[in-house]
């Protein structure tokens, strides 16, 4: 399969091509020239085959060309090892939970596929070691840092900003050792991610090293999200309650709801998407107006969603050729402020008993607001509640335990390296690792 890029200046990129640069030269997203349909005989059985199996057959459809299949069923399955629960939460609102990897964190699944498939490519041409750099202000960094623990020929640099990562953030991905290093540099996350991407485009350090980035334009990152779509619906289809499913998905740059339009292109009974968005309401704007107008983003607390100018916006616009009504009848968009997630934390509690966590509760939150009685709503919860304690233990006023999984990180030992935010610093780094 070959991949062309949104801005339509390039075209015919193999897929080790499009992985390894992330971004394409004219600085548009790759996107893949064709979408397989599933086969029927799939969606009839869809609902008696384990995670792994469905994932594989979706995997297959996007990658088989270009990936022996004994070794992508081995990237596949080692990828999911683990539970994605689908849980009803009221009448016809369910939850699919999405945070069960090794970090907690939904880019468990993109991180770790990408990983994977990128350390097949780095093995089978021979690349010498790829630098993968990433800016954090938490979560995206202890996924990617797990994610590509141990993979052989890929080294990860993971920049957070000084004292600014919370406690349960920062041992995710300081203590972990081996080939992954973290860098704590005296700023802010804006520094951090301006330190990136001046590397990026760096003439002397990329003459001298191969970089590359772990965020979601990579479509090795975000295609993978497609798998849980799919899944979502074999669960509502054990249940007998396939019909009209609606899928609302907490927004940030948009890359999980694009692999779940990939996975109503190749055949998923999906009715409509929506789009829940925190504060950061760019998209619900375009959908009113028919104008996209980007705009600094602002701190909320669902702040994995803080973004102004959502990177995957393009690949909607190109998957939707550019037609506002299209995608006004495919995605519904809904965006809430604090105050009104907090009190979705607190009504859900009290009156289901289950927790959500500040992004799932604006998936929760447009459910509620949109849902028809005939339809079956499932909305994505994004990370674990106790990712953001303080603020789920103040609106609920119970205190949290501490999952095992992240007191193990918390045992560890902590080791970085100290940065100012000088980008010459960086280069220097850089230039001598
Ligand atoms: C990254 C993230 C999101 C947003 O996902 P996108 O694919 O960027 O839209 C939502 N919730 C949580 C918890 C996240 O970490």
């Amino acid at each position: 399969m070959k991949y062309y890029s949104t801005n339509k200046q390039e075209f015919g990129v193999s897929l080790c091509d499009a992985v390894v640069r992330g971004l394409a030269s004219d600085k548009g997203l790759f996107m893949p020239d064709e979408i397989k349909k599933l086969p029927a005989e799939f969606f009839d059985n869809i609902e008696h085959l384990s995670l792994q199996e469905m994932a594989f057959a979706v995997a297959n459809a996007f990658f088989g060309e270009d990936i022996h299949a004994d070794d992508l069923k081995s990237i596949v399955y080692d990828t999911l090892n683990f539970e994605i629960p689908l849980i009803n939460v009221e009448k016809n609102i369910y939850t699919l939970e999405l945070f069960h990897g090794p970090t907690l964190a939904f880019k468990d699944v993109g991180a770790r596929f990408m990983s994977r498939l990128l350390g097949y490519f780095v093995k089978k041409q021979g690349l010498s070691d790829v630098n993968v750099l990433v800016a954090t202000s938490g979560d995206t960094g202890s996924a990617v840092a797990n994610g590509f623990l141990g993979v052989d020929g890929i080294s990860v640099y993971v920049l957070y900003p000084k004292g600014k990562v919370s406690a349960i953030q920062e041992c995710q991905f300081t203590t972990l050792g081996k080939n992954i290093t973290a860098i704590e540099v005296d700023g802010t996350f804006d520094d951090c991610q301006r330190l990136v991407k001046t590397a990026f485009l760096d003439e002397d350090i990329n003459k001298k090293k191969l970089l590359t980035s772990a965020n979601s334009i990579n479509v090795a990152r975000f295609l993978p999200q497609s798998f849980y779509y799919f899944y979502a619906y074999a669960q509502l289809k054990k249940l007998n309650k396939h019909k009209n499913v609606v899928m609302c998905v907490p927004s940030g740059n948009f890359g999980n709801i694009t692999a779940g339009i990939f996975a109503k292109k190749m055949g998923l009974p999906i009715r409509r998407f929506v789009a829940a968005n925190n504060s950061n309401d760019v998209f619900l704007k375009y959908l009113n107006t028919g104008e996209y107008v980007p705009f600094p983003s602002v701190s909320t607390i669902a702040n994995a969603m803080d973004v102004g100018d959502p990177s995957n916006f393009a690949r909607i616009l190109d998957l939707y050729k550019n037609n506002h009504s299209v995608i006004c009848q495919e995605i519904d968009g809904f965006a809430y402020s604090d105050n009104a997630i907090k009190s979705a934390i607190l009504e859900c509690f009290a009156e289901t008993k289950y927790l959500l966590d500040p992004h799932g509760a604006c998936g929760y939150l447009a459910l509620k607001e949109t849902l028809k009685d005939d339809e079956n709503g499932v909305f994505l919860e994004t990370a674990h509640p106790i990712k953001f304690k303080d603020t789920v233990e103040l609106v609920i006023g119970k205190r949290l335990e501490v999952p095992e999984k992240i007191q193990a990180f918390m045992k560890g030992k902590k080791q970085t390296v100290l940065m100012s935010k000088e980008f010459s610093d960086f280069k220097t780094y850089l230039m001598n690792l």
